[in-house]
């Protein structure tokens, strides 16, 4: 049976390592928090005393931490660990250079690696439905793919190292952006005195729709179901979205691409976590425009 080292049980970590530990995998966890390990202690999962015995003689170690800083010092203590040939999986959402830095200390120690951040929220870590975008040798992804598909529904190989990160950061600028301009034009049609709903019925099914309307509408009481109908309360929170698009402001200055857009995006969103607004849905963007006054 494959054995796997998970280190990282907060909101993401904790329900993977429950879905694999269902799928059958042999699970051993690791947190620095101790009320995260005994919480993980309580859904089943054995905890390991610190990160290095989580992942020594282990198959395949997987770290799903806060960001880069943490992955390369969590990498630095497991990678001399873990025997030769094993597979080091980070699920993480970090910056391309520390996802590459990563994947180069594993290589120097003959490990396979794969950099594999997912979409889909606490929801679809829960349900086991995440999408993986995976960066990594085809040998790396070949090991690593059944893994992954215990945990998630889409698993796509994006490209050698970075390039899952690569791939995350230009979908999530992409969402921060559409998000604000649906949330610009329903608080514009509400100025104007269009009905909500007729706004959605007409966006959702013209050349205008995008997930941020169609399947996750900022709107109360319009569309299916979202943190919306909920006081705004995350799905994904505000603070979640501005690290990711500050990422990408990393990113594309460090390429030199211009993305005028994200960088509003991430202004907009630095505005509202300034305001004590971080822990709300990145979809409460629309009570703050509607509010607004040019
Ligand atoms: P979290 O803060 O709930 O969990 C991170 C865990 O890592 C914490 O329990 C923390 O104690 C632990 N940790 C930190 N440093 C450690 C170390 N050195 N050794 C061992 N454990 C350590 O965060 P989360 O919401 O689970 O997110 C994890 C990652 O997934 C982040 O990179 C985030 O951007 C990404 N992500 C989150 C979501 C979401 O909706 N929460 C969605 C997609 C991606």
């Amino acid at each position: 049976m494959t054995n796997v080292g998970f280190i990282g049980l907060g909101n993401m970590g904790a329900p993977m390592a429950v879905n694999l530990a269902k799928a059958g995998y042999d699970l051993l966890g690791f947190d620095l928090v101790p009320a995260a390990c005994e919480s993980a202690r309580r859904a089943g999962i054995a905890i390991a005393s610190d990160a290095a015995s989580c992942v020594r003689g282990r198959d395949v170690a997987i770290t799903m931490l806060p960001a880069g800083r943490h992955v390369l010092e969590v990498f630095r203590g497991i990678v001399p660990a873990m025997t030769k040939g094993a597979l080091i999986v980070d699920c993480s959402t970090i910056d391309v250079d520390s996802a590459r830095s990563a994947h180069a200390l594993a290589d120097a120690a003959g490990l396979r690696a794969l950099d594999a951040p997912v979409s889909g929220g606490v929801a679809g870590a829960m349900a086991a439905t995440l999408t993986f975008m995976v960066g990594g040798s085809d040998d790396a992804f070949a090991r690593g793919e059944t893994i992954l598909a215990s945990m998630g529904r889409r698993i796509v190989h994006c490209g050698p190292g970075g390039a899952g990160q690569a791939a995350k950061i230009c979908n999530n600028m992409l969402l921060g952006i559409s998000m604000i301009g649906a949330c610009e034009s329903f608080a514009l049609a509400e100025k104007l005195g269009l009905d909500r709903q007729k706004l959605f019925d007409v966006i959702s099914t013209s050349s205008g729709n995008c997930w941020s309307v169609s399947s996750y509408c900022p709107v109360p009481g319009v569309g299916p179901k979202s943190p919306a109908d909920n006081g705004y309360r995350p799905g994904f929170a505000a603070a979640l979205m501005l690290k990711d698009l500050l990422l990408a402001q990393d990113a594309a200055t460090g390429v030199g691409a211009a993305t005028p857009l994200g960088a509003a995006a991430a202004a907009l969103y630095g505005e509202m976590v300034e305001a004590g607004e971080g822990d709300r849905d990145f979809s409460a963007m629309l009570p703050r425009l509607a509010a607004a006054h040019r």
